[in-house]
């Protein structure tokens, strides 16, 4: 069952159009992150379905019901924004309690909620502090724990980490998952965070001006994005510009992307110029005169010019053709040993990872 619908729902500020003709849906129960970048109408369109910010045009439906007449807190949906502090002259328990009083709960049912919450975002024993009294992360869980109080149908989360260091962040991330997970309660995330939107939703919505620029699960959205602007948003890339120079036997195609430098896609078929696509991390690197046994594998002849040992990864960009750069993320640093700046290296990837989009930045 979709517990949320938007039907057609635009947002315009003057002559600006923040939301276009925006329809999505979303399965009780689910995960869905928006991400985009910086003014796409991420917010704006949370704002929306908050109530916060009427739609010019469109419907919004929670559970079936047409909520465009609900002011904020008649609808059953929880906030955790990135500007929605704590009260700061109320403790953690009576921050928590705010919107169970607001709803008229009973004074019986409302400590009880309140322990099982703060219990919930593992504050134990924390109800008697004050927001001042905690650190960011501790501040952070009190409003998630605050938007999660009334059991709402769906609960809204705007940037939830950004104003968190990035370990705590990740630990955050990761914990925050868990509670979404626990108590089943759809949930919409806004980020600018590709790795955060990936790993906290069912689904990831890419925006681009007010629209939808893809929908599909993150690894959809990663491995098969619908158009450039997607696979640059999410994700590292290496950029060819191609032309198209016949299909093979085996239905792939070659594309010239250089003087006598051709390299061959199993995705997507296009004609004529087109940029190409290369995840860094699909391309292996061997030495020049390295054999190379699937004679089906593109082969790229540079010289590395640089090498960054960063932890887990190791970035090795190579320069090929007329001063052109590739970047190849190893994950182990042994299959980086002896390629030093300067050696004659082949850089490797197979006709599946080079993704192939029309030649316009569409
Ligand atoms: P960010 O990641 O920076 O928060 P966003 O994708 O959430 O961006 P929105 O906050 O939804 O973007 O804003 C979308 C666009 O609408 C922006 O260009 C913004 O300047 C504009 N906008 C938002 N609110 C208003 C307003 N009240 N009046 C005029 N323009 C607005």
């Amino acid at each position: 069952m979709n517990i949320l619908e938007l039907e057609h729902v635009t947002k315009k500020y003057g002559a600006f159009t923040a939301v276009d003709d925006l329809s999505l849906s979303v399965e009780e129960g689910k995960v869905l992150s928006l991400l985009g970048p910086s003014g796409c109408g991420k917010t704006t369109t949370l704002r929306i379905i908050a109530g916060f910010t009427s739609p010019g045009d469109g419907i919004v439906r929670i559970a079936g019901e047409n909520v465009g007449q609900l002011k904020p807190y008649e609808r059953n949906v929880g906030l955790l924004f990135q500007d929605y502090a704590l009260f700061p002259h109320m403790t953690v328990a009576q921050n928590v309690a705010y919107g169970l009083r607001r709803r008229g709960r009973s004074a019986g049912e409302i400590p009880v909620r309140v322990k099982k919450m703060l219990s919930l975002v593992q504050l134990n024993g924390m109800d008697d502090r004050y927001p001042t009294q905690m650190s960011g992360g501790q501040q952070q869980r009190v409003a998630l724990a605050r938007a999660l109080a009334t059991d709402p149908q769906i609960i809204l989360l705007d940037e939830p980490l950004s104003a968190l260091d990035a370990k705590l962040r990740l630990e955050l991330r990761v914990e925050l998952k868990e509670i979404l997970r626990s108590v089943g309660t759809t949930t919409i995330v806004v980020t600018h965070d590709q790795e955060e939107a990936l790993s906290l939703g069912d689904e990831v919505i890419v925006m681009r001006a007010g629209k939808i620029a893809q929908r599909g699960t993150p690894i959809e959205i990663y491995d098969a994005p619908a158009d450039r602007f997607v696979a640059e948003f999410v994700g590292r890339s290496n950029w060819f510009n191609g032309s198209a120079r016949g299909r093979l036997q085996d239905g792939s195609t070659n594309y010239l992307i250089g003087q006598g430098l051709e390299i061959r896609s199993s995705r997507q078929r296009r004609d004529g110029d087109a940029i190409l696509c290369v995840r860094p991390e699909n391309i292996e690197i061997v030495a020049a005169d390295a054999a190379v046994k699937d004679s089906g594998l593109n082969r790229i002849p540079g010289t590395v010019v640089d090498v960054a040992p960063l932890g887990a990864d190791i970035h090795v960009v190579i320069e090929y053709a007329d001063k052109s750069r590739l970047l190849a993320i190893r994950k182990n640093a042994r299959t980086a040993v002896g390629f030093e700046p300067g050696t004659l290296v082949q850089a490797i990837f197979a006709p599946g990872d080079v993704l192939v989009f029309p030649n316009q930045h569409s």
